[in-house]
């Protein structure tokens, strides 16, 4: 905590006194652009990685960044979305995994957590989606091929989840929004960017795939 409270005065005396001016803007109302879902883990931080600013962001977080399909939950996350995209205005959102998703781990030996972690045992089944898939088209993939493979997958379906919802269909369709799939690679910085139109990416992991699929994945630098 130590290091925390030394923090709390170093933004304060130097940080925030040379951005006063944007911190006096930003206390007049927020208008980001874009709602960043992401995963609770430590090591990722939303800010950082794109190098935005306070008020850029609209950051929902939750373990394994999942997005429970419309109405399936009365969690907070549904009350975010539906204020992100009606109140403000957002005009894309990032559904963003990163490499080593311990909640992606926890997914592929769901079985484990029921009685160590009920609650997390509980939301993951919000990602049974993802389980499902990986069970029935990744048969021959094992270790961190097939974990890449869930975080690949599990961020793609996560934005069908977000079709889900009335107000983001509508939007879609009218072209006032846009859905990302990022997966962020901490080792080397680097963010994976996955077309959204398709969500069979086994092709890209599978060597002896018989079809050929477009490249779906570009990198962004
Ligand atoms: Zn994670």
């Amino acid at each position: 905590m130590r290091k925390l409270t030394e923090g709390v005065r170093e933004f304060q005396t130097r940080y925030f006194n040379s951005h006063r001016e944007m911190f006096e803007q930003l206390s007049q109302g927020q208008r980001p652009r874009i709602l960043f879902i992401t995963c609770c883990d430590s090591r990722i931080d939303p800010n950082l990685i794109t190098q935005t600013q306070p008020g850029e962001l609209f950051i929902m977080r939750n373990i394994g960044n999942i997005v429970p399909p419309y109405r399936a939950t009365n969690g907070g996350e549904g009350a975010a979305i539906e204020y992100a995209v009606q109140a403000l205005g957002i005009k894309d959102i990032i559904v963003c995994g990163h490499s080593h998703c311990g909640a992606m781990k926890g997914l592929l030996q769901l079985g484990d957590l029921a009685e160590e972690m009920p609650l997390v045992y509980d939301w993951l089944k919000y990602a049974e989606g993802t389980r499902l898939l990986l069970k029935h088209n990744y048969k021959g993939h094992e270790g961190e091929d097939l974990l890449n493979a869930a975080i690949e997958e599990n961020v793609l379906i996560q934005l069908e989840n977000l079709r889900t919802y009335p107000i983001i269909h509508s939007k879609i369709y009218s072209g006032q929004l846009n859905l990302h799939a990022w997966v962020y690679k901490i080792e080397t910085g680097e963010i994976f960017v996955y077309g959204v139109e398709r969500c069979n990416i086994q092709a890209e992991h599978g060597e002896d795939a018989v079809y050929a699929l477009e490249k779906v994945q570009t990198t962004l630098h």
